[in-house]
């Protein structure tokens, strides 16, 4: 019988594991570091993470919801639910490694009287209920608020949330209202306003691509809107 594995050993562990998933989201092309980054907040980074292309490489995704999934494997799910593109295609792969089985939906983001929210399409309303058991699932957890609406939207209606599993989560907090979270990687980096950046003191040229790129995003997503 092998012996089990000593604690700095598990720590070690989880470390390896968590520079094996940064390596394969920094070959998405979602992870930049070493750069100074102007972010869609206008502050200064040497890091950025490009959500749109977190989950682009089947391949990765699948692998990735796996170990998600291993996590959770221990408790029966009935439900993953998420909200968004990019979390929604994680959603799928965790589910499909999850043994339970549990189906996939997911909630639709929106506004009313200027407040974020999250609603469960009518169409979903009869899949979760009173005891049922759900994982959330989300690419990047940052202040954790969209993960807030999702437990609320759940215990309202009467289902108990398992948890919740994401591929990056920025927040040092491993539990959101009280619901344990599982990451894959859990760092969070500085950000500077421009006027105290120190890159900018060391005259270091500001990279504005990914800002430019997220508002030729939002200017077709306008353009579709229009009656045609
Ligand atoms: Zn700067």
């Amino acid at each position: 019988m092998t012996p089990p594995p000593r604690k700095d050993e598990v720590a070690l562990d989880a470390e390896v594991r968590e520079k094996i998933h940064l390596e394969i989201l920094k070959r998405t092309g979602a992870y930049h570091s070493n750069d100074h980054i102007l972010l869609p907040s206008g502050h200064h980074a040497t890091e950025y993470i490009d959500k749109a292309l977190v989950t682009t490489e089947p391949s990765f995704t699948e692998g990735l919801g796996a170990v998600i999934a291993k996590h959770f494997a221990q408790w029966p799910v009935d439900v993953v639910l998420s909200t968004g593109p990019g979390a929604l295609i994680l959603s799928h792969c965790v589910a499909r490694a999850h043994p339970s089985r549990p189906i996939v939906v997911y909630g639709a983001k929106g506004e009313s009287s200027g407040k974020r929210r999250v609603v469960l399409p009518p169409e979903f309303h009869r899949v979760i209920g009173k005891g049922t058991k759900v994982l959330i699932v989300e690419d990047l957890v940052t202040t954790g608020s969209t993960v807030k609406l999702l437990i609320h939207l759940v215990e309202q209606r009467g289902g108990q949330v398992a948890g919740i599993g994401c591929l990056w989560r920025r927040t040092s907090k491993g539990e959101i209202e009280g619901k344990p979270v599982f990451s894959l990687v859990s760092r969070d980096f500085p950000t500077y306003p421009a006027s105290a950046c120190p890159l900018c003191k060391n005259g270091v040229a500001l990279n504005e691509e990914f800002v430019k790129r997220r508002e030729r995003r939002r200017h077709v997503s306008t353009e579709e809107k229009k009656p045609s």
